[in-house]
């Protein structure tokens, strides 16, 4: 049998620290499958860190946050031409650790993913992921927008394993596209933010996002605030989007007693952080990490995207082909823009 669609599409190939655009096999569809035509997916720092700093020893496709059109479809839940955002992993929702709640240490999770990476022209959306974590997208929001609700359902997945309580004080420290959307997240669970970045433009943009109070640094005015905001006590959480090492110490001593630490970025891999075992042993300190998130947390998020709790479209402005990947990257790397997005499949 001949078939008159096309073989081949284009896909950003990473190995060993390069990428570059190529043609590869257009992936074929089996039961319960979709092919989506790629319209948007954002740049996440894992897809640069894994460039810059892992081997990647066989070529591989990036790019988790994906949005498309349906181009075919084997599954009854899409239809070719819906609108769709689909995130990449998928738990079992049986093993022991889906059963503890953690459900990116899930070995299935960890397995399964999008055919081949959402910076191709096409990507195969395996039955499983149709049927957990693929959405139709609301008409509220863009594709691009929608290209968000990855990033932003690990964002919530992080916000309910700190246990942020209404009228909390959390300090998020670097307002880039994550920082934002947890500074948003932290408002819309009723809790003040305080933000924390070098660029002032950062900054305006999070104040003109709700945040409570936004400070360059530790400065002197930074801990005034935060004394007065919290009577004395010290923050009840800190949020760190960026990886500082010399910062770490310092984050933890602006958390009340009892208050949490939330990891929510790697480190260069030569990094060390010194802690002070007392402090967090006497002042009952936590350090909770947070990596990806639950099938109900992208829903969520996609539900927060669509109802205007979470707003991005301030973020969606820097759009790229595949072919200008590295421009993206530059951008990205010297902080000129909150966020790259990649439109492989656009027509
Ligand atoms: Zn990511
Ligand atoms: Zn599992």
């Amino acid at each position: 049998m001949t078939s008159d669609k096309p073989r081949m599409m284009k896909a950003l190939v990473s190995r060993h620290h390069k990428f570059r655009v190529q043609e590869i096999p257009r992936p074929a569809l089996r039961e319960g499958e979709l092919l989506l035509q790629v319209t948007a997916c954002g740049v996440c720092f894992s897809d640069v860190h894994k460039i810059r700093f892992q081997p990647l020893e066989e070529p591989v496709v990036l790019g988790h946050e994906v949005a498309g059109r349906v181009v075919e479809s084997e599954s009854a839940k899409f239809h070719v031409g819906d609108r769709v955002v689909v995130a990449h992993h998928v738990p079992c929702g049986r093993c022991h650790y889906c059963r503890h709640g953690n459900v990116s240490m899930c070995a299935q999770f960890k397995k399964n993913n999008l055919d081949p990476g959402g910076f191709a022209e096409f990507v195969r959306v395996p039955a499983e992921h149709v049927e957990s974590v693929a959405f139709h997208i609301p008409d509220a929001l863009s594709n691009n927008e929608a290209s968000f609700m990855e990033p932003l359902g690990c964002c919530v997945r992080a916000v309910k394993r700190a246990a942020i309580q209404p009228s909390d004080v959390v300090v998020v420290v670097g307002l880039g596209s994550i920082g934002l959307l947890f500074m948003q997240l932290i408002r819309h669970a009723g809790g003040k933010c305080m933000g924390l970045d070098l660029d002032r433009a950062r900054r305006e943009l999070a104040d003109s996002l709700g945040s409570s109070a936004t400070f360059a640094g530790s400065e002197p005015d930074f801990e005034e605030s935060l004394a007065s905001m919290t009577s004395g006590r010290g923050t009840d959480a800190v949020f760190l989007t960026a990886g500082n090492p010399p910062l770490v110490p310092t984050a933890l001593s602006w958390l009340r007693a009892g208050g949490t630490c939330l990891v929510f970025a790697s480190l260069h891999p030569d990094s060390d952080v010194t802690l002070d075992w007392n402090q967090l042993y006497y002042r009952e300190l936590n350090i909770v990490t947070s990596y990806s998130a639950s099938p109900a947390d992208l829903e969520e998020a996609l539900k927060l995207l669509a109802n205007g709790s979470v707003r991005v479209a301030r973020m969606t402005g820097h759009t790229f082909p595949l072919e200008r990947f590295s421009e993206a990257l530059a951008a990205i790397e010297s902080r000129a823009i909150l966020k790259a997005i990649m439109t492989p499949g656009e027509i």
